[in-house]
């Protein structure tokens, strides 16, 4: 499987999805660009979310918050004090880890060698003793159990401590007045210091949700995860402010609602799992991650948190400005709710770890068997079509006829609509597999019956078929497919 993983690296690069940052300068640890095909998938995979949340929810708006927020948004949110993992440096290497994933991966192996329940006591006494932050008991577990650091294999460990996550700066030209200012961890408390002013202008009635993309900065210490973990990452949250007693019920219908956004892309259900946090943060009520089946294993790729009044508590203590909403509903007295501080449930997806998913999800190398019973193989991306970063190939035959004029007037009516591609260039048979590689769902041939009848060739990505359309179907045959 860790093969197949890394046939998905060099299989992004190669095809302009994901680079690694200034390459050039052998690149910077964790951090990614995205090419040509990657920057198109990116955007059609947020704009999907987008519209699913704020298009088709009348009771969600969305912001666009700025990255730097007041310092004391992170106070008093809990990151300046929280946000941090326990980290431990190898004396011999000098590499830092976080104690978590060591453990975690010490327990992949033992259940990878058929000891699951040593594994399941092992991950059950990590969470133990991190919940109390006993650093003492989690170093000596490193110990007991030999786990050693991958590179040099030594257990030289130092202690344990904290170290936060998040990145900071200095506004200001001198640093001598300047003030300490953070790269937001976290999309989530632009949305709650916004919460009246959104609000009041959008005049949203309780229940109703914010939404909101955007970059976010941690500084996390294990790499080699590709874009699965990143310093510098994308997240895609919707913040939905319920009344209180009622955010049992709507933690339910998010948690529904967001695995069902994932089940319209077609995916199989089967590579999806919940699970239910047994550990809350100690304001959390309920919450939840929806984990796929990445090449990597089970993994996270969005939470769903029932966050009770917390965060605007906690804006409203430090800001010393309410942060109540009037509700003006009568409840089974006939009397109104009148002022409360709203409670949230959170929706949280990473984009990039979205974009892995549908990358890992469309990955194939497929082996074909021709009429002659010889074998050839193909790399192909079965990307959903209303992701696909381009929808439609043309691809005249020959340069010559008459042919590439015939296809620029169709690539000229059809790129209005969506992405195409226009190719003269090689061997129809290569210019098809290129466009598999990128998983462009469909191709379509200019010959020279074209000429005669006004018939193309459409050719389906997924099942290589090919067929004959009149050429003046093929916008709507591609539109009907990308909004299916
Ligand atoms: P993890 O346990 O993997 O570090 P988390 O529980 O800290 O994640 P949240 O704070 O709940 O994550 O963030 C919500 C979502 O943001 C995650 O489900 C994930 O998709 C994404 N995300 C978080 N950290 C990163 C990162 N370093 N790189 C890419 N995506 C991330």
């Amino acid at each position: 499987q860790d093969n197949k993983f890394q046939a998905i690296i060099s299989h992004a690069k190669e095809y302009g999805f994901v680079f690694p940052s200034s390459e050039i300068y052998d690149g910077l640890s964790a951090v990614y660009d995205y090419g040509p095909y990657g920057s198109e998938l990116k955007k059609n995979i947020r704009d999907y979310w987008w519209k699913s949340m704020t298009q088709l929810h009348d009771n969600i708006v969305g912001i666009d918050a700025a990255i730097f927020m007041h310092p004391t948004t992170w106070k008093a949110s809990g990151h300046v004090d929280n946000f941090s993992d326990p980290m431990i440096d190898n004396k011999d290497s000098k590499k830092r880890y976080r104690v978590d994933h060591l453990i975690e991966a010490y327990a992949d192996k033992l259940t990878e060698e058929g000891k699951g329940q040593e594994a399941q006591a092992l991950i059950a006494e990590m969470e133990r003793l991190l919940s109390t932050d006993d650093f003492t008991g989690l170093k000596q577990l490193l110990i007991d159990n030999k786990i050693a650091c991958g590179v040099s294999g030594t257990t030289n460990w130092t202690d344990i401590r904290q170290f936060n996550l998040m990145f900071d700066t200095k506004v200001g030209s001198v640093a001598e007045d300047a003030d300490t200012i953070y790269l937001r961890p976290e999309t989530a408390q632009g949305i709650f210091v916004n919460f009246l002013n959104v609000q009041k202008t959008a005049r949203m009635k309780v229940p109703f949700g914010i939404a909101q993309t955007g970059k976010a900065f941690r500084n996390e210490i294990v790499a080699r995860q590709f874009i699965f973990r990143m310093r510098e990452f994308e997240q895609m949250e919707m913040q939905f402010f319920v009344r209180p007693g009622t955010e049992g019920e709507w933690y339910k219908y998010w948690k529904e609602a967001r695995l069902q956004w994932h089940l319209s892309l077609g995916i199989d259900q089967a590579k999806y799992r919940y699970h239910d946090h047994a550990k809350l943060a100690f304001y959390a009520k309920e919450a939840c991650d929806i984990e796929f089946e990445f090449p990597i294993g089970f993994k996270e790729v969005e939470g769903i948190h029932s966050r009770t009044d917390y965060d605007l508590t906690q804006h409203e203590k430090f800001s010393r400005k309410k942060q109540q909403y009037f509700d003006n509903d009568l409840d089974e007295n006939g009397k109104a709710y009148g002022n409360y501080v709203p409670y949230v449930i959170e929706t949280s997806i990473g984009l990039d770890r979205m974009f892995l998913l549908i990358l890992s999800n469309a990955y194939e190398e497929e082996t074909l068997t021709k009429e002659d019973g010889s074998t050839d193989s193909r790399t192909v991306l079965h990307i959903p079509a209303k992701l696909a970063p381009v929808k439609l190939a043309i691809l005249p035959l020959t340069k010559k006829d008459g042919l590439p004029e015939i296809a620029r007037e169709l690539m000229d009516e059809c790129k209005q609509h969506f992405r195409c591609f226009y190719e003269e260039k090689d061997a129809i048979g290569k210019r098809y597999r290129r466009q598999d590689a990128i998983g462009t769902p469909f191709c379509i041939t200019i010959d020279h019956q074209t000429k005669e009848d006004q018939t193309v060739t459409i050719r389906h990505r997924d099942s290589m078929l090919q067929e004959r359309v009149p050429l003046s179907k093929v916008r709507e045959i591609v539109t009907q497919a990308i909004e299916k």
